[in-house]
């Protein structure tokens, strides 16, 4: 079954094909340390809407994966608000 063209939007730069549109993904992962993951997601369907989607997991002797996260976080969190005010995305 072939699902039907999705376009994605210009910070899609992992998506996440399914075989139905349910399935579909928009997503941007952001470059985190080990044990932990940063992500903008949005689902394929007109209801869906952008997520910030983040986790963690990580034991460490210093700060400086922490740090990296932070920083991950801090940057998908601009993008997010970014997409936030983009005109074409009626509430
Ligand atoms: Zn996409």
């Amino acid at each position: 079954m072939t699902t039907p063209a999705i376009t994605c939007p210009w910070w899609c730069t992992d998506h996440r094909r399914g075989d139905t549109v349910e399935d579909e993904q928009h997503a941007r992962l952001f470059p985190a340390p080990a044990g932990t993951w940063v992500a903008i997601l949005l689902g394929g369907l007109p209801r869906d809407r952008p997520e910030l989607a983040w986790g963690a997991e990580a034991y460490r002797p210093d700060g400086e994966d922490a740090r990296a996260f932070a920083a991950a976080l801090l940057q998908a969190a601009d993008l997010f608000d970014r997409l936030a005010a983009e005109p074409g995305r009626a509430p």
